[in-house]
C-alpha cells in the first residue's frame, strides 16, 4: 500500500511519526473515514465540514486547505486502485519533542496520515443481507462524542465483548435512553415510523445520519428525533445503524430478542438501496 503521511506519499513500511506525536501518547487526533464506491468518494464534503469542525473545537491547525485533502484523497484511491473499499485521515496535534499535556506552541505543524483500506463487496455485503446482532452495555465514554477524536478504547470494548456474546456490535445506553453504535448511529422503525435520537454533544453526527434522513423523508418515510430506551428498540419491528463504512445496517437482533421476524426488515433494505443508488450518482 501507498499511504501519505505529513506531504509524502510512500511505501506503508516506510512511512514515519514521532513517538511523541499527541495523537499516538494522549489521543489528541481526530479522524474521517470517507467510502469509495467504483473509484470515487461518497459525501467527501460532509467529511471535510466535520473535519474542519472538529478541529475548531480542540483549537486544532487545519493541516491542508480542502482542495488539497481532496486531491490526497484521490491520489490515494489511484495509486493503491481502489474501486471499493475505505480512506482513512488522522489529524493529530503533532509534538514538539517531549511529552508534555500542556499542548505543544500554535505553530507546531499538525501531523496528517492518510491510507486506504481495500474492502470489495463494500456494496453488496453479505453481512447485510443477514443483518447484524447487537448487545447493549453501558455508555461510559466523554461528553463530547460530537468531535470526532482517535479515543476508540471503549468502542473497540464493546465491540470485543459483543463478538464474545456471539454478537457484531454494541448499543450504548447512557440515563436509560440508547446514544448510538460503537461506530454508527442507531434507529428503529414502529409502525412504519423511524425513531432516532437528536444530534447534541452525546453523539457523533453522522455524515451517512444526515443523508439516510433526507433520503427517508423524500421518499415519505416518517422520520422522529427522539431519545429512545433500548426495550423500545427490542420491541420494535425493525431496528438499523448507519454509517460510512457499512451504509445502513440492518439489525435483527437485540439483546438475544429477535426483531420482527429476525430478518432484515423491509425499511432498512429499502434505505440501503435508496442510499447505496445516491451515493454512486453523487461521489466526486
Ligand atoms: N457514531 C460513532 C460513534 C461513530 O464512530 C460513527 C462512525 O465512525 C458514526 C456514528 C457514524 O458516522 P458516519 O455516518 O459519519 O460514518
Amino acid at each position: 500500500r501507498t499511504v501519505y503521511v505529513n506531504g509524502e506519499y510512500l511505501p506503508e513500511t516506510e512511512a514515519k511519526v514521532s513517538i511523541f506525536d499527541r495523537g499516538f501518547l494522549m489521543a489528541d487526533a481526530v479522524y474521517e473515514v470517507t467510502s469509495v464506491l467504483d473509484g470515487k468518494l461518497i459525501d467527501f464534503e460532509g467529511h471535510a465540514v466535520r473535519l474542519k469542525r472538529s478541529l475548531d473545537e480542540l483549537d486544532m491547525a487545519e493541516p491542508c486547505t480542502k482542495e488539497e485533502l481532496l486531491d490526497i484523497h484521490r491520489k490515494l484511491v489511484e495509486l493503491n486502485g481502489i474501486d471499493e473499499g475505505l480512506v482513512y485521515l488522522q489529524v493529530s496535534r503533532g509534538s514538539d519533542g517531549d511529552r508534555d499535556f500542556v499542548f505543544p506552541s500554535a505553530d507546531t505543524p499538525p501531523t496528517l496520515v492518510l491510507f486506504t483500506q481495500n474492502k470489495p463487496g463494500l456494496a453488496d455485503n453479505p453481512a447485510a443481507k443477514k443483518g447484524a446482532k447487537i448487545i447493549s452495555i453501558e455508555d461510559i465514554r466523554w461528553g463530547r462524542r460530537d468531535i470526532k477524536t482517535v479515543q476508540l478504547l471503549y468502542p473497540s470494548i464493546g465491540k470485543m465483548m459483543a463478538k464474545k456474546a456471539g454478537c457484531d456490535d454494541a448499543w450504548l445506553v447512557e440515563d436509560g435512553f440508547v446514544t448510538e453504535g460503537t461506530s454508527n448511529n442507531a434507529y428503529f422503525v414502529k409502525a412504519g415510523k423511524i425513531v432516532t435520537r437528536p444530534l447534541s454533544n452525546n453523539i457523533l453526527h453522522g455524515i451517512t445520519r444526515k443523508a439516510v434522513m433526507r433520503l427517508a423523508k423524500e421518499a415519505q418515510m416518517e422520520v422522529e428525533e427522539r431519545l429512545f430506551t433500548i426495550d423500545e428498540a427490542k420491541a420494535a419491528d425493525e431496528a438499523f445503524t448507519t454509517s460510512a463504512s457499512a451504509f445502513v445496517m440492518p439489525v435483527v437482533e437485540i439483546d438475544g430478542v429477535a426483531l420482527g421476524d429476525g430478518t432484515p426488515g423491509p425499511i432498512a433494505r429499502r434505505l440501503r438501496e435508496i442510499y447505496i443508488d445516491e451515493a454512486r450518482k453523487t461521489a466526486i
